[in-house]
């Protein structure tokens, strides 16, 4: 028996380095297309699904700035990092049959669609993919904000944030061995004590608009699937 699930929209907030697969650095074809096979299983139940996907497998703001680039310059190059992302994620996405469409925060008509909030309802409305790249089209802001923001705009029911741990723990457990998970944690819990989950300005507007966030392994096959008919290990942010 295959699970079911009563949600009807979702955004899937991956980080950019989940596409790397084992390697430092960049894409990893058979990585994006494992992911891009479990958002198909779940858009096989007839779920709307958006996708935000990060850029820190290419490049981050951050990181330019800290090596002497200029901060803005440094974080327009990382939304286009989550661009290529997003492309080849698309790639993946069409060729298991899922019609997908990127929609990019910074226009550039030539490579996908710009961001026009009515034309990405109504593509969710046929069944398609949404993935929104660039970001919030802003520098000094996060792809998990921009995830926050469109998951806010598209009427998701809930953030799904797929991670290489199974949901937010006191502490790293790569690290440490007598780190505890939680199952539930507030968004107040979150901020005070800097649980690493999504930066603070995307917990706050999670929480300012009541959108839970749920943290889970993509590393499990058909884990997303299993977390939308409330299988399987996790913690919910609300
Ligand atoms: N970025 C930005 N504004 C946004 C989203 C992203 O300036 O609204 C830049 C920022 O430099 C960031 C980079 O894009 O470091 C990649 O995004 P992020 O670090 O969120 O990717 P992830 O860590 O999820 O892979």
């Amino acid at each position: 028996d295959q699970p079911q699930t009563t949600y009807k929209r979702v955004l899937l907030k991956i980080s950019g380095e989940a596409l790397m697969g084992d390697k430092g650095f960049g894409l990893n074809p058979p990585t994006v297309e494992r992911i891009a096979r479990e958002v198909k299983s779940v858009h096989d139940l007839g779920v709307e699904i958006c996708m935000v996907i990060g850029g820190g497998n290419i490049f981050r703001g951050l990181a330019g700035s800290a090596q002497g680039m200029e901060r803005t310059t440094a974080d327009y190059m990382g939304m286009l990092a989550t661009v290529m992302n997003a492309l080849a994620m698309q790639s993946a996405l069409e060729g298991l049959g899922v019609f997908t469409r990127v929609i990019s925060a910074i226009p550039m008509d030539q490579v996908c669609e710009p961001y026009i909030r009515r034309r990405a309802v109504r593509h969710l409305e046929k069944g398609r993919v949404c993935i929104f790249a660039a970001g919030t089209g802003n520098p000094y802001f996060t792809t998990d904000t921009a995830a926050t923001l469109r998951a806010n705009e598209m009427a998701c029911e809930a953030i799904f944030k797929g991670t290489k741990v199974d949901g937010v723990y006191d502490k790293d457990p790569m690290k440490h061995d007598d780190a505890k998970r939680y199952d539930k944690v507030t968004y107040d819990e979150v901020l005070a004590q800097h649980l690493n989950v999504m930066d603070a300005s995307a917990i706050a507007l999670a929480r300012d608009n009541k959108k839970p966030i749920i943290v889970f392994s993509l590393d499990e096959p058909g884990g997303f699937r299993g977390i939308l008919a409330g299988q399987g290990t996790y913690t919910i942010v609300r």
